[in-house]
This record gives structure tokens, C-alpha cells and sequence, in this order.
């Protein structure tokens, strides 16, 4: 791969700190292009494949209905717009014009998140309950109104802040008649959450198909009940909708499909210990830095297991965000979770780390967390 780099004149980077999307997101496996090489040699009517690879998806994960979207983020718009416009094809072409159509989507305030504004693409707008301190099931109820059309609900790391359960948020919306709508993108691993929130009500979840499934960064899955997937359905591409622009090939439809093959396949203990081990390297190696606590966290901020490497109050060196972007400028180049909220320091995810490469990362963070620590400069 170093020629077309070279030619572009990028470096590559060791993505140590998960499926983010600024670090170019995942690795597919080689079924999923083994799958989209088959495919593109294939004509086929977009929406008979659709509905089928749908189907499929639904049969393979144990849901009532399934349809394939662009990332997660895709899945949220149609949620917005299956909400608003249903299957009505005077509603569904005037999106996102929402005249005469209820509009709003209930979402709690201390819910608020980075990509909630992907709601707003088809015209839905926010009507925030509770406060930045929470939400009660009541003040959710509270805030229906006759332009409701949903209710939005996150799943997020455990240092979440507080709010009404899902359990609550759907209660109150199906009480209401409204559909519950959930963004669970990355909450996976553990597999069985790709079931857990459609059992439990929510109509309709999204999650990526380029976290932790490994399928391509560009493809996502919205799962959910039947009547809501057709609406979400009739408002995507290749209609000509207000999602139009989120149009997924026929080679991403199948190769999400390969993908959750090979995710669905994995035996998740033995993936877990297996990445347990790994990380417990990178831990060992950095037992003995000044000012540093480091230990294997798996827990719901860290769905796999991450090495976690904590700066104390006896730290001498930079900041999370310094020592990020200095493992981001050295040589090798290393991508690790830095300046997050979850921890005050940096982790390493197992995800995207590839053969060879975890002694690199755990020596490479060794000696840099050791140069930090006694004052010498690093160059970012
Ligand atoms: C990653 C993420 C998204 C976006 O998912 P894509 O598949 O990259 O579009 C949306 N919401 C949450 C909570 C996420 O973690």
C-alpha cells in the first residue's frame, strides 16, 4: 500500500485508538471485499435488493426487520424522516419541508450529542426535556405535544450523564403512540446488544457496520420493527428522497452482509481473552513509568478490552491531547485515544491493531510515556 501513499505523499499511522472515523475508521475483513468483487460483475433492481438484503440481515441477527444505511449516521436521518413522513408519498417528497406534518422529536437535554443535528436533515427539530442534571419519565411525557413525532434516545459510554432509561423512553413513547428511536451505533460489542434494545421495544436502532462489525466505514444497519423499516425504507435512496445523497452501492450491501457473517461467526470470549492478553503486553510495559496507573478496562466505555494508561497527580509529563498528537507526529506513527472524556490519559484499542504491530505500539509507548515524564521535550 506505501505506493499510492507515496504518490499521495501521506504517511500511514498504526490505528491503535479504535474505529474512529478521522483515522479511517476499521479494517474489513477480506470476505468483504471477496463479496463486493462478486457483486460488481452483477446487475441487479436496487430495490429487490434491497429489501432482500434487509431481510437477511434481520434473519442472521434474530430482529423482526432490517434495512442498510450510510454508516450509522445515515440510519439516524431516516429515523428522523420515517417519523415525519411515513410511508406518505406526498410527506415523503416535500421533506424536509415539514409543513402540516408533526415534526418535532423529544430528546433529553443532558442527552445531547455530537451527532443528534443528523435528526434535523429531514426537517425534524428538537424539543429538549429535563435539564443538563436529567430527566424524569414525566417531564419526558411532559413535552408530547400534537407535533411530536418521536422520541430520540442515545446509548453511551457509562460515564453518561443521567436519564430516563430506555425502558422508560419507550413506555412513554409508545403510550403516546410515537416510535422510539435509538442510536446504539457503537454499542458493540457485546454481540447480543445488536437483539437486546429491539426485544425491548425501541422501533428503530441504528448501528455502524464500520466499528467494531468491520464491514466498510461508509455502511451501517438500522434494525427495528417491520412497519418502521419499510417507512425508513420508502424515505432512502435509491427513492428520490430527501436521502437521496445517501445512496449505498450494491457492492456496500453486500459487503455489510459478509461482514456480519464473519462478526456474527467470532466466538467473543475467546475474542475477548485474546484481546485481554494483548493489551495486558501494552500494561506490562508501562508498569514502571513515574505517575502513570495503567490497567485492562472492559467495561461499557471500553466495549473491547483497552489498555488504559492513566496519568496521576505525580505525572510530570504533557497533556492527553500533547502526548496524542506527538504519537500522531513520530515515527512510527501511532493513532491512540487521547483527549477523551473517558479517561484522563490514554488507551489503546485492539480493534484495528494488526499483526506485528502491538510490540511496536507497547515499546513505542513505553519509551515515550518515559521521555515525557522527564521533561524531554516531544515534538508534535
Ligand atoms: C460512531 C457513532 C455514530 C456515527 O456512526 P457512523 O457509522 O460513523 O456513521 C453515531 N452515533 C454514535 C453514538 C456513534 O458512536
Amino acid at each position: 500500500m506505501s505506493s499510492i501513499l507515496d504518490r499521495l505523499g501521506i504517511r500511514p499511522l498504526i490505528a491503535a485508538g479504535g474505529p474512529n472515523t478521522n483515522h479511517s475508521g476499521t479494517r474489513p475483513r477480506p470476505e468483504v471485499f471477496t463479496a463486493m468483487i462478486e457483486m460488481s460483475e452483477t446487475f441487479v433492481r436496487m430495490d429487490e435488493l434491497l429489501i432482500a438484503a434487509g431481510k437477511e440481515i434481520a434473519r442472521m441477527i434474530g430482529v423482526p426487520a432490517a434495512t442498510i444505511t450510510t454508516g450509522a449516521s445515515g440510519g439516524l436521518v431516516l429515523q428522523s424522516a420515517a417519523a415525519i413522513a411515513k410511508d406518505d408519498p406526498k410527506a415523503i417528497a416535500q421533506l424536509p419541508i415539514t409543513d402540516g406534518l408533526p415534526h418535532e422529536l423529544i430528546i433529553q437535554r443532558s442527552q445531547r450529542f455530537g451527532y443528534d443535528h443528523l435528526y434535523m436533515v429531514p426537517g425534524g427539530r428538537f424539543v429538549e426535556a429535563g435539564t443538563e442534571e436529567g430527566c424524569t419519565a414525566k417531564e419526558m411525557s411532559d413535552a408530547v405535544g400534537p407535533d411530536t413525532a418521536g422520541i430520540i434516545y442515545v446509548i453511551t459510554s457509562g460515564r453518561a450523564g443521567p436519564s430516563v432509561s430506555l425502558e422508560e423512553a419507550i413506555d412513554v413513547a409508545h403510550s403516546h403512540g410515537l416510535p422510539l428511536l435509538l442510536d446504539a451505533a457503537s454499542a458493540l460489542p457485546p454481540r447480543a446488544n445488536l437483539t437486546k434494545y429491539v426485544n425491548m421495544g425501541a422501533d428503530l436502532v441504528s448501528f455502524s457496520g464500520g466499528k467494531a462489525v468491520r464491514g466498510l466505514q461508509s455502511t451501517g444497519m438500522l434494525l427495528g420493527d417491520p412497519k418502521w423499516i419499510e417507512y425508513a425504507r420508502l424515505n432512502n435512496a435509491p427513492n428520490s428522497t430527501v436521502a437521496r445523497a445517501q445512496k449505498v452501492s450494491k457492492e456496500e450491501i453486500v459487503g455489510l452482509i459478509a461482514a456480519l457473517d464473519a462478526f456474527l461467526a467470532v466466538d467473543e470470549e475467546e475474542e475477548t481473552a485474546s484481546y485481554r492478553r494483548d493489551m495486558q503486553l501494552i500494561v506490562d510495559q508501562v508498569a514502571e513509568v513515574p505517575g502513570v496507573t495503567a490497567s485492562v478496562k472492559h467495561d461499557d466505555d471500553f466495549r473491547l478490552p483497552h489498555a488504559v494508561i492513566e496519568f496521576g497527580e505525580s505525572w510530570r509529563g504533557p497533556s492527553s491531547i500533547e502526548i496524542g498528537k506527538a504519537f500522531l507526529a513520530g515515527e512510527p506513527r501511532i493513532y491512540l485515544r487521547h483527549g477523551d472524556s473517558r479517561v484522563n490519559g490514554i488507551a489503546v484499542d485492539p480493534l484495528n491493531i494488526q499483526p506485528g504491530e502491538l510490540e511496536i505500539v507497547a515499546e513505542t509507548v513505553r519509551s515515550t510515556l518515559v521521555r515525557a515524564t522527564s521533561g524531554e521535550r516531544l515534538n508534535a
